[in-house]
């Protein structure tokens, strides 16, 4: 088994539930006492949230290479970074190791491309939502189009990822608000709708949308462990 490296605490409330994840797997695929080898860098989440007021995002890019370093050389074979958001710096972080990452939207894209999908709901922080970074690579590498909430909604959810799961917050009214703000994304063309924040599934449920969602914490820890257990 190989030893997979996460970089970890954006927030740690996600980061618990790649742990979770991936020992299940490991277990349910090895049976026995058999667990996930893992190597973890978690950050102080607070440091990260400074840098996304103020903007900083060189900082940001020289705090994620550090962490990389950091997991690189306690031993792991591959690298996650456990946040879609971060993936912003992804290409720096590549550059700058000598282990393979796995990128989130590579593993988030493959798990939709047999629902034969071709336009999908986002919902994540304004980053990941309005950026170029998460939705070009969906367009060009997978020619996957995305439709994200409106600008008001968009704060709505922004808001609920890091004033409440960031927070351990778990709101059912905030449920209610998302739940409506996914109804519009599917009235706007969406087949399936991406959790594109890895706190997100915290909250949100299948049982919550009528079309299938892509569940990126789950995914991207899923196909850690996949890599993890392939000879
Ligand atoms: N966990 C969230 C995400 O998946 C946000 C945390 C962050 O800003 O890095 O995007």
């Amino acid at each position: 088994m190989k030893t997979i490296g996460l970089i970890g605490g954006m927030s740690w409330e996600s980061t618990a539930e790649y742990y979770r994840i991936m020992n299940e797997a490991v277990r349910e695929r090895l049976g026995g006492s058999h667990s996930a080898k893992i190597v973890m860098y978690s950050v102080d989440f607070e440091e990260v949230r400074k840098l996304h007021f103020e903007g900083n995002w060189v900082e940001a890019t020289s705090l994620m290479i550090d962490a990389a370093g950091r997991v690189e050389r306690g031993g792991a074979d591959i690298v996650l970074i456990c946040t879609n958001t971060m993936h912003k710096m992804a290409e720096d972080v590549v550059a700058s190791i000598n282990i393979p990452l796995l990128h989130i939207v590579d593993v988030t894209a493959e798990e939709i491309i047999p629902f034969g999908f071709k336009k999908l709901g986002l919902l994540g922080s304004t980053f990941t939502m309005e950026e170029g970074f998460y939705k070009g690579r969906l367009k060009e590498k997978y020619g996957l189009d995305v439709v994200v909430p409106a600008e008001a909604e968009r704060k709505v959810v922004d808001n609920v990822i890091f004033e409440e799961l960031c927070l351990g917050e778990i709101k059912d009214s905030s449920r209610e608000q998302i739940k409506k703000i996914m109804e519009r994304l599917i009235d706007n063309g969406a087949q399936g709708i991406i959790l594109g924040c890895t706190e997100l599934p915290l909250l949100i449920k299948q049982r919550d949308c009528p079309i299938p969602l892509f569940d990126t914490t789950a995914i991207h820890a899923e196909a850690a462990v996949d890599y993890a257990l392939r000879d």
